[in-house]
This record gives C-alpha cells, sequence and structure tokens, in this order.
C-alpha cells in the first residue's frame, strides 16, 4: 500500500471505530452553518466557541438573517469572543451571499476562498464537507500530526515550510473522502496528537511515527521565530454620573473595531506618577482622581495587554467631547458590545 493511501486508511479507520468527539456542526449539509461554526473556531477553542456557534445559530438561523441583522447586535453577540474582526468580515459576506450571491453559497474551493475573512482552511473545510472536494485543510493541528508522523522538522512558519507542509497534506487527504478525511485529521490532532502528552498508546500510527520511535515528539513541529509580542497600557476612563456613563465606538485599523470601549489614554509603558494629570490633560479640563481597579491583564497572540480602570470625579458629562464619545444611560449598557475586559470590568462593578 502507497504510504499516502496507508495514512488516509489508518486515520479514516480511527475515525470510523474510534472517534467519538461531538460537535453540532458535524453532518451539516447548510455551508452557511460550516462557514459560521469555522469563523467561530478560528484561533478558538471548541469549548469557548460551540455557545456562541448555537446562540449565532438561533439569531441567525439563514445567511439572510445575519446580512439583514444591524451591525452592533452582530458585535453584541460576538462579544468575548476576541479576534473581532471575523465578526466583522462575517457581516460582510452574509450581506455578499445574500445580496450579491442571491443567497447561494459559492460551491468550489476557487469561489469560497475568494470571500472576505475566509482563507485557504475554512475554504478546504466547507468545499470538502458539503462539495466533496478533495481540497486538504491545513491547520496548527495537521501541521503536528504530520511533522511528527513524518518526522519533519523544516520550521512550518516559513515559506518553504508552508509549502512543504501544504503540499504533503494535499497529497495525503483521501480521494473518496475528502471531507470525513479533513474532520477526522482536525479531530486526531486536537484529541489525540495533543501539543502535551500526545495519546501515543492508543494511536493508530504509532508504529510509522518517526517522532514517537526517534523520541522527537517534544522537537516536533518546529517553529522558526519566536513571537514577540507588543505591550500596551490603557488606562480607562470611568466618566459616569447617576444616569449615563461615556462610551465610545472603535473605529479605524486597531483592534475591537467596531465595539464600544471606554474613553482611555494608552501609553507603552506602565503610568506610575501624575495619572491625575494626565487624565486631565486628556479631558481638557481639571478632574479629580477618586480610584483605581484593580489591574487586568490579557494576553493576545501578538500583544499583551495591561489595563487599569480609572474612577474619576468632577466631570460634568455634558462637556465631555471625545471623539466617538458618546452619553449612555447606565440600563441601555447591555445592549453594547464590550471587548472581554471592559465587560469584565462592568460586570464586576455592577455596571451590567
Ligand atoms: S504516535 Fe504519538 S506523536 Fe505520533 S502521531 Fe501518534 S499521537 Fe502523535
Amino acid at each position: 500500500m502507497k504510504n499516502s493511501t496507508r495514512f488516509s486508511s489508518l486515520l479514516l479507520d480511527w475515525n470510523r471505530n474510534s472517534n467519538d468527539r461531538q460537535m453540532p456542526w458535524k453532518g451539516e449539509r447548510d455551508p452557511y452553518l460550516v462557514w459560521l461554526s469555522e469563523i467561530i473556531l478560528q484561533q478558538t477553542r471548541m469549548e469557548q466557541g460551540l455557545p456562541y456557534f448555537l446562540r449565532f445559530k438561533e439569531s441567525y438561523p439563514t445567511v439572510r438573517d445575519l446580512a439583514d441583522a444591524p451591525e452592533d447586535d452582530v458585535m453584541r453577540l460576538w462579544q468575548g469572543l476576541g479576534y473581532y474582526s471575523r465578526a466583522r468580515n462575517l457581516h460582510h459576506t452574509a450581506k455578499q451571499i445574500a445580496y450579491e450571491l442571491k443567497g447561494v453559497f459559492p460551491s468550489t474551493y476557487h469561489d469560497i476562498v475568494k470571500l472576505k475573512g475566509v482563507g485557504p482552511y475554512t475554504a478546504a473545510a466547507i468545499s470538502s464537507f458539503i462539495f466533496g472536494e478533495r481540497q486538504a485543510v491545513v491547520d496548527g493541528n495537521v501541521i503536528r500530526v504530520l511533522a511528527r508522523v513524518y518526522g519533519i522538522d523544516t520550521p512550518f512558519d516559513t515559506t518553504d515550510g508552508k509549502k512543504h507542509f501544504a503540499q504533503l497534506a494535499q497529497e495525503l487527504i483521501s480521494v473518496d473522502h475528502p471531507g470525513e478525511y479533513n474532520q477526522a485529521i482536525m479531530d486526531f490532532g486536537a484529541t489525540v496528537c495533543t501539543p502535551l502528552s500526545p495519546k501515543c498508546g492508543e494511536c493508530p500510527f504509532a508504529g510509522m511515527c518517526v517522532a514517537y520511535n526517534q523520541g522527537l515528539i517534544e522537537d516536533l513541529p518546529v517553529r522558526s521565530k519566536k513571537i514577540v509580542k507588543k505591550e500596551r497600557f490603557f488606562y480607562y476612563l470611568v466618566l459616569k454620573d447617576e444616569k449615563e456613563m461615556v462610551v465610545s465606538k472603535r473605529s479605524g485599523d486597531d483592534i475591537w473595531k467596531g465595539l464600544y470601549i471606554l474613553p482611555y489614554i494608552e501609553s507603552d509603558k506602565a503610568i506610575r506618577r501624575n495619572i491625575g494629570q494626565a487624565v486631565s490633560d486628556y479631558l481638557g479640563h481639571k478632574v479629580k482622581v477618586a480610584g483605581y481597579s484593580k489591574p487586568y491583564s490579557q494576553q493576545l497572540t501578538h500583544q499583551s495587554h495591561q489595563s487599569v480602570f480609572i474612577f474619576v470625579e468632577g466631570v460634568d458629562l455634558q462637556n465631555v467631547h471625545i471623539d466617538g464619545g458618546v452619553r449612555v444611560p447606565l440600563d441601555k449598557l447591555s445592549t453594547f458590545g464590550f471587548p472581554k475586559v471592559v465587560h469584565l470590568f462592568l460586570v464586576e462593578n455592577s455596571l451590567l
């Protein structure tokens, strides 16, 4: 048996006999719902993404429902999932499919990959699951499995590495069952050949796995560069009276675009002194700092955030003029979508 045929038949056997990973979109025939699940699961663990998928499916059962929804509603439903450009692209693409393509989802890899927010991985998943096209998915799970089974030490984040893994994945994918194969390799990487402590004892590839047989499991796959995270310090201003609070909508190309946050001062290092002066300068008149929240820390893939919320006294909200700033009745705050840390602060301070 050819090596590639052996790999795919071992994988399909494992899938049919041992894989019991249940997910609500498995076996789904509606490309809209598969697309929705794939976008939600990008950069997101299954357990975290699942409730979001169910909420979106319930709120927007068809692509037309999603297309017709106000952007603020979509962003609010996405709140807490991070990588908010996904939600904006999702909404944009839903409109494109609903209106320009008359509600018909594209049916080939070639056309699906042209949709905004859809990369090769998602296009391969949709085209293979729904339309039976032989397009291999390549993501971190797949790279890990292939690097270990075939002992590949080419760094996967280089041009050569990307090409190498994409070619091998395409060579290995089952001719007769490409959708099942793609689903199986994702599940296998997520449940058996995991980054730490893979379950080699129950692995069908153990006999042929180079990493297992040569003691290289912890060395594979290889990454060339270390991610250098940008550190950002956010000092959010709590500008409120008994009735209202100031929030502002994010625009521009930075993170959280489309969501609402509190007005803030940003720095690339911690501000230790004269924060009161910095707040007064920002607002354009003298105010008093009444207190601070605890620090909130958040790690994103390329950024590390430290946030503190500053309670400000002596502010006349009518005279706060901040770009994009709006006064919102306190009992309406829950209708806005906020990034995770801001949401957490508002909840912990009984404002949501
Ligand atoms: S033997 Fe271990 S390292 Fe190799 S593919 Fe199986 S689970 Fe992964």
